[in-house]
């Protein structure tokens, strides 16, 4: 039974130890964002694999059995690409963290929408990703804005850049928005618990947040949203495998 593992989340490391335990053999994909990622058991193959058909070509030409999907929530363009190219060719899992349930916050349905909000604000803490601080230039560029991120990027003169990687713990994050002033956090619903403390810490502060809601997933893919059921159900696959032979 071989896996590719569309990788590059905690979730998808834990689903890497799961499976290689259970004698799998697991091959994990990672984008190449980051300089020094954490690395899962099992094989690993790092970069881009050229749009749907590359990715359908890499599944056929590498024999995987299954292909699950368990990148990041907001990573949209590689779920669509393994839902376009595994139909038809191989089954598909998407492995997807719930949301953050219960966060008192104004959402909002995109970056652009989230930094007009944010606007009305006078020092906007952005957790939103590198990638996507860019759509918070031009509306907060006379705002000196808070931006935390794991890889070094531009940004505007006046903002403050943080490089740093979670987890982060409550008593971190309420010291945070404490020393800088923060009066709105920006942030996406990634969903998990590494994470979290901003929102804990931002409630008992007063702090107002800004959440981005999640892209639409693609449709008619199987999900689950813990590594022990993508585990189950790849031992399922591998079952059910053994018996047509
Ligand atoms: P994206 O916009 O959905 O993907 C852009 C392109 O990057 C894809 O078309 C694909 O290139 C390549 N790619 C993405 N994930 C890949 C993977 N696991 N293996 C091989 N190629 C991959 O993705 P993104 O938002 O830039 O995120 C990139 C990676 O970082 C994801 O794997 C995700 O799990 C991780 N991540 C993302 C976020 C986030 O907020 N977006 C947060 C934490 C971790 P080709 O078309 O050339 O195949």
């Amino acid at each position: 039974m071989k896996v590719l593992l569309l990788g590059g989340t905690g979730e998808a490391r834990t689903l890497a130890s799961l499976l290689v335990g259970a004698g799998v053999e697991v091959t994990t994909s990672l984008a190449g964002r980051v300089s020094r990622p954490a690395l899962p058991v099992g094989e690993v193959r790092i970069g881009g694999f050229g749009g749907v058909l590359g990715l359908r070509g890499a599944v056929l030409a590498g024999g995987y059995d299954v292909v699950v999907d368990a990148t990041h929530p907001f990573a949209a363009t590689i779920s669509s690409h393994a839902a376009q190219a595994c139909a038809g060719v191989v089954p598909l899992l998407r492995l997807q963290r719930p949301g953050w349930e219960g966060v008192k916050a104004t959402r909002v349905g995109s970056h652009a929408e989230a930094a007009r909000v944010a606007a009305a604000y006078r020092r906007p803490f952005l957790t939103v990703g590198r990638q996507s601080l860019y759509d918070f230039r031009a509306a907060l560029a006379d705002h000196p804005a808070v931006a935390r991120v794991v890889e070094p990027t531009d940004v505007p003169d006046g903002w403050l850049l943080l490089l740093s990687r979670g987890p982060y713990t409550l008593e971190g994050e309420l010291a945070l928005l404490h020393e800088h002033e923060v009066d709105v956090l920006v942030s996406k619903d990634s969903g998990g618990d590494l994470t979290r403390p901003k929102l804990e810490a931002a409630a008992r502060l007063g702090v107002p947040v800004v959440l981005v809601d999640r892209p639409t997933p693609p449709v008619g893919v199987s999900t689950v949203t813990t590594p022990e059921s993508a585990a189950s159900w790849v031992l399922e696959q591998r079952g059910a495998r053994e018996v047509q032979r």
